[in-house]
């Protein structure tokens, strides 16, 4: 049996049943709602994986706020759990009309294209977890797709699903550089997966330093990765570097930005960074919160705790609150 969400349910319903507190000078934003995210799996897949994603995904929107609308897709299968055809396009079904609706020719693209797409991925053996953010539409749509989620490890799963709703929030304020998006969702997981214990956040920490040290001298740094589509456009032999540098050079951006805030703290990044970034642009709100001159400042800042010795760096971290 499938679940299935139809565009009505999806996209009016949500926006119906909801009370929309932020009302952002973009029509195209995430807002604030009182409905609970949609769900759309093939039911024959074990639901342990659901239970695990939905609980990091709630675990998120209590830290972080609930926005919308949002869907989440669990597509996976262990053995021959999408086999059947039926089930298959059930699926392929509820995805395009919750983007398309009833809209003959975009519908039908989109059952042809994106849609089969993410089976042929799921029947393929392909292990994958992203936001989507579906904006052609007059109210946007935020997608989670998590395709095979049993490939990834446990417990570490449950961070994905922090990490990719944080995407969600993001989306409530205006775009922020690639190493901000990626570092800060990244960051968060880790440091609110820790409090639930399904990961260790100075070890995942120390493993994205090392990552971001690996990086050959000169070749790249986090600069680079303001703009992940000027890379795959005009740098692509830069394109080995994203998870060092937007994801795990990333997170200690922003574990520096924390520390230099004048709260140290976690939450207050959360709920208050952000906002700058609405009001003062992304390189103004990093220059304020952290107590920077420019951006530039912290840039140099940044590529000074690359330099630093472990001890002094984990320093850092334990000087960040919660
Ligand atoms: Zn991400």
């Amino acid at each position: 049996m499938i679940l299935i969400i139809r565009n009505l349910v999806c996209v009016v319903v949500f926006w119906l049943g909801s009370s929309v507190i932020v009302a952002e000078s973009s029509m195209k934003r995430m807002v604030q709602t009182d409905s609970d995210p949609k769900y759309v799996r093939n039911m024959n897949y074990s639901e342990n994986w659901f239970r695990v994603l939905r609980t990091g995904i709630d675990t998120a929107r209590e830290y972080l706020g609930n926005y919308g609308p949002l869907c989440v897709y669990i597509i996976g299968q262990e053995q021959d759990e999408l086999k059947s055809d039926r089930i298959a396009n059930k699926i392929i079904d509820a995805y395009c009309r919750n983007r398309h609706g009833d809209q003959g020719e975009s519908l039908k693209g989109c059952l042809k294209s994106n849609g089969a797409s993410l089976i042929k991925r799921a029947r393929e053996g392909s292990t994958e977890a992203y936001l989507s953010y579906v904006d052609f539409t007059d109210s946007p749509l935020a997608e989670l797709i998590f395709i095979n989620p049993h490939g990834f490890p446990m417990p570490y799963l449950y961070t994905r699903g922090i990490h990719e709703y944080a995407h969600v929030y993001q989306r409530a304020f205006p775009t922020t550089p690639t190493w901000l998006t990626e570092g800060g969702a990244e960051f968060l997981a880790f440091y609110i997966g820790d409090q639930h214990k399904w990961i260790d956040f100075e070890k995942s920490m120390k493993e994205s330093m090392r990552m971001a040290r690996s990086v050959k001298k000169g070749e790249a740094s986090l600069i680079d990765f303001e703009d992940v589509s000027k890379i795959e456009n005009e740098r692509p032999h830069l394109k080995k570097y994203y998870r060092h540098l937007a994801y795990d050079a990333g997170a200690w951006a922003v574990a520096l930005l924390i520390h230099r805030s004048e709260s140290r703290s976690v939450k207050q990044f959360a709920m208050n960074f952000y906002p700058m970034v609405d009001k003062n642009g992304w390189q103004s709100a990093v220059s304020k919160y952290g107590g920077f001159d420019s951006i530039t400042g912290f840039y140099d800042e940044f590529n000074s705790l690359l330099k630093r010795t472990e001890i002094e760096q984990g320093l850092l971290l334990r000087s960040i609150k919660p």
